[in-house]
């Protein structure tokens, strides 16, 4: 969900020219993968810097390229949660030759 500061932009015509014109140059690079896990399509695009009512105005990071990712949803709401759960991705499984996921035990947390 926009936060309520960003309805207004992410309504705007110059977000959805932007957002078009970066998914169509997504899907020229690599089809359209998603950025984090190029395992799944895009669902949406992400900025890299969140968007505040500071920066929101200022082009240069809410209409950026470098500052947009194509993100699948699985991606998209893993990062929209909170910081802790990015360090979780540290604990993230692995896979045995069977490809059954096995847990990665961090020895530091034990
Ligand atoms: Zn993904």
């Amino acid at each position: 969900m926009a936060k309520e500061f960003a309805r207004a932009f992410y309504d705007g015509m110059s977000w959805r020219r932007c957002r078009k014109a970066y998914i169509a140059e997504r899907i020229a690079i690599d089809g359209g993968l998603c950025e984090q896990c190029r395992e799944r399509l895009g669902y949406m695009v992400h900025h890299k810097i969140p968007l505040t009512p500071e920066n929101i105005n200022d082009p240069l990071i809410s209409l950026s390229h470098d500052n947009l990712e194509y993100e699948c949803k699985e991606c998209h709401d893993r990062e929209e949660g909170h910081f802790i759960k990015q360090r979780e991705n540290r604990s993230r499984c692995t896979f045995d030759a069977e490809g059954n996921p096995v847990p990665i035990i961090l020895r530091e947390e034990e």
